[in-house]
C-alpha cells in the first residue's frame, strides 16, 4: 500500500480512470484528470466520480464535459479542502443522528454553486435561450464550451435571486400532455423552384408566404458570411431563400426571443425553429399570443456549432476559397438522395451525397449532437408548435409516386389556430394517416441514441487539432460495415442499432 500511495503522493500530474485514484490525487492534492466511462459522461447524475468531484468543486477535471478545465489550470485546493471538511463534518453528523436515532439535518455546503439559480443540468439543458432571455437583470449569458455548444451562464454578482430563470426553463417545468392527435398531411408546394429549394416540399415557404402577406415577420434560420448559423427576421419573399433548407447545426437565438415580443405588439409573427426552441420561446412569452404562428421540426438532433464552424473553416482551408453558401440537403439528385453542397465566393461548388462525406456521415450516427437531444422531451406527437414539419418518409413507390422525386412534406396540424390557417395556404396536401407518419419516422417515436465514440470525440474535440479530430472520427466505416450498411434493410438496420444500444 504504501508504495501504491506514494505513486500518488509523489506525482507530479496525475491522469486516472478509477475513483480511487481520483480520491488519492484529492487527499494528496496533486493536480490532475480524471476520465469515466461513456455511460457516465451521458448520466453524470449516476457516476459516484462526478459527484464526489461535483460536491468539492472539482467536476471540471473530468475530460470530455463541455467545461473541462485546460491542462494547466491550477486547481484550487483551498476550496476543496474546505468543502471536503464540511462534507466530511456532514457524513459524521450523519452517522451520530442515526445512532441518536433522531432526525438528520444536513448543513447546507457552501460551495458557490450554492448560491446560484437553478437552472437544468448541462447535460438535459437544450440552449434555448429562455432564461438568458427572460432574466430581468441581464444575469444570465449563454456561453460556447469546449463541446462547441452554448450554455447559460449566470454572473452571480447581478442575479438577485428572483426564481424566474428557473420558472421559464421547459425542462424544470412539466409540460402538460397534448390535448389530441395532431392531424397529419403529406405536402408540398404548388411552386416547383420553391420546392426544389426546400428540404422536403416546402411546406415551410407556403406557411412563411401567408405571414407575409398578412404583413408580418417570419424567423427562421440563416448562414452568416462566417457560418455561423443565427435565427434571423425575413420581411419580404424574395428574402425567404435564406432561411429555406435545413442546416445541420444549433442555430443562435441571442436576443431573438425578444426581439419577437417586441415584433409581436404591432405585428404577426412566423417562429420557425426546434421544437424545444419553439417551446422555449412559448414559456418564454408566458402565453401563446393570438398573432403569433410557430412551425416546429421533426429533428434529429441539433449538431455542435463550434464543430460545423470548425469544418466550414477546414473545408476553406483546404480549397483555399471562402464559403459562400452550403447546403447539407441539397436535391439535385432528388429528395431522396440528399447532397452536400458547398459553393464558394468565386462562384464554384463542389457537391456529394450528404453521407458520403464526413461531416454529413457523423451527423447521421449521431457524434456531435447536443447531449439534451439524446434524451428529447419532444420525439413524440405532443408537439408545442401550431404546425410540425418533416420529411414524409416511408411512402410506397405507389404512394404520390409523381411527387416523391421533388420532395413531400410531413406537415402535422397541431392546434386550432394551425387549422385555421391549414385552410388558407397555398399547398397541395393529402391527408396521410399519422401512425405510419410515426412508423416512418423514428424522430417522432422516440430520441436518437448517442454513437458510441461520442464521449471520445468530444474528449479529443476540446484539445486536439480539428484536422486530427476530424481524421480519427469521420473517416469512413470498415469495409464489412459498409458492405452491411449496403445490404441490410432499414427495419433490419434498426433492429441492430436498437440491441447495441440496449
Ligand atoms: C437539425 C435538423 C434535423 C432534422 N431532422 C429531421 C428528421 O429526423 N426527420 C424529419 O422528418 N425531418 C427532420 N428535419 C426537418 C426537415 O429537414 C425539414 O426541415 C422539414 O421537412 C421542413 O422542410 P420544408 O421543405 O417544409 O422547409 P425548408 O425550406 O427546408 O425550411 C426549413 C425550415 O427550418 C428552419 N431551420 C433550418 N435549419 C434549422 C436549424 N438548424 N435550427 C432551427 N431551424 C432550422 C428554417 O428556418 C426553415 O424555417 C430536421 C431539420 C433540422 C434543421
Amino acid at each position: 500500500p504504501a508504495e501504491f500511495l506514494g505513486l500518488f503522493q509523489n506525482a507530479a500530474y496525475v491522469v486516472t480512470n478509477s475513483f480511487h485514484g481520483t480520491v488519492f490525487s484529492v487527499q494528496f492534492h496533486r493536480p490532475f484528470f480524471t476520465t469515466v466511462s461513456p455511460a457516465e459522461l451521458s448520466a453524470p447524475e449516476r457516476s459516484r466520480t462526478v459527484s464526489i468531484l461535483s460536491r468539492l468543486g472539482l467536476a471540471n477535471r473530468v475530460i470530455g464535459k463541455g467545461d473541462t478545465a485546460e491542462l494547466l489550470d491550477p486547481v484550487d485546493w483551498e476550496a476543496a479542502e474546505a468543502a471536503l471538511t464540511a462534507a466530511r463534518k456532514d457524513s459524521l453528523n450523519y452517522l451520530q443522528a442515526a445512532l441518536e436515532d433522531r432526525p438528520y439535518a444536513p448543513e447546507a455546503p457552501l460551495s458557490p454553486q450554492s448560491f446560484a439559480p437553478k437552472l437544468a443540468e448541462r447535460s438535459r439543458c437544450t440552449g434555448c435561450t429562455a432564461c438568458a432571455a427572460g432574466c430581468p437583470h441581464d444575469a444570465i449569458t449563454m456561453v460556447r464550451d469546449k463541446t462547441g455548444f452554448d450554455f447559460p451562464e449566470v454572473d452571480l454578482e447581478k442575479c438577485v435571486h428572483c426564481g424566474r430563470c428557473t420558472r421559464l426553463c421547459p425542462v424544470l417545468q412539466e409540460r402538460g400532455p397534448a390535448a389530441h392527435l395532431p392531424a397529419a398531411f403529406a405536402a408540398w408546394n404548388r411552386d416547383d423552384a420553391v420546392r426544389k429549394d426546400s428540404t422536403s416540399g416546402g411546406a415551410f415557404t407556403a406557411i412563411a408566404e401567408y405571414v407575409l402577406e398578412g404583413g408580418g415577420v417570419v424567423y427562421g434560420a440563416a448562414m452568416d458570411g462566417h457560418q455561423h448559423l443565427r435565427h434571423i427576421p425575413c420581411f419580404r419573399k424574395e428574402d425567404l431563400w435564406r432561411l429555406r433548407g435545413a442546416k445541420y447545426v444549433q442555430s443562435d437565438l441571442d436576443g431573438v426571443f425578444r426581439e419577437i415580443r417586441e415584433v409581436l405588439k404591432t405585428r404577426p409573427v412566423l417562429f420557425s425553429g426546434t421544437p424545444c426552441q419553439v417551446d422555449g420561446l412559448y414559456r418564454f412569452l408566458g402565453c401563446r399570443p393570438e398573432n403569433l404562428t410557430t412551425c416546429d421540426l421533426v429533428c434529429h438532433g441539433v449538431p455542435s456549432p463550434g464543430v460545423w464552424e470548425d469544418e466550414a473553416r477546414f473545408i476553406e482551408g483546404n480549397k483555399r476559397r471562402r464559403l459562400a453558401n452550403v447546403r447539407f440537403r441539397n436535391k439535385v439528385e432528388g429528395w431522396k438522395n440528399s447532397h452536400f453542397t458547398a459553393v464558394y465566393d468565386d462562384g464554384t461548388a463542389d457537391s456529394a451525397p450528404l453521407f458520403a462525406t464526413g461531416f454529413g456521415r457523423a451527423f447521421g450516427r449521431a457524434l456531435f449532437l447536443r447531449q439534451s437531444c439524446h434524451d428529447c422531451q419532444y420525439t413524440n406527437l405532443n408537439r408545442p408548435g401550431d404546425f410540425t414539419l418533416g420529411d414524409l418518409w416511408g411512402l410506397r413507390p405507389d404512394e404520390f409516386p409523381e411527387q416523391q422525386h421533388a420532395g413531400v412534406s410531413l406537415l402535422l396540424v397541431n392546434t386550432p389556430h394551425g387549422s385555421y390557417l391549414f385552410d388558407q395556404l397555398k399547398l397541395n396536401c393529402q391527408p396521410f394517416p399519422v401512425e405510419r407518419a410515426v412508423a416512418g419516422n423514428p424522430r417522432l417515436a422516440r430520441p436518437i441514441g448517442p454513437a458510441a465514440d461520442r464521449a471520445s470525440f468530444f474528449a479529443s474535440y476540446a484539445v486536439e487539432p480539428f484536422e486530427e479530430v476530424r481524421r480519427q472520427f469521420f473517416r469512413l466505416p470498415s469495409l464489412p460495415v459498409r458492405a452491411a450498411g449496403k445490404l441490410l434493410s432499414p427495419e433490419a438496420k434498426a433492429k441492430l442499432k436498437a440491441k447495441l444500444h440496449r
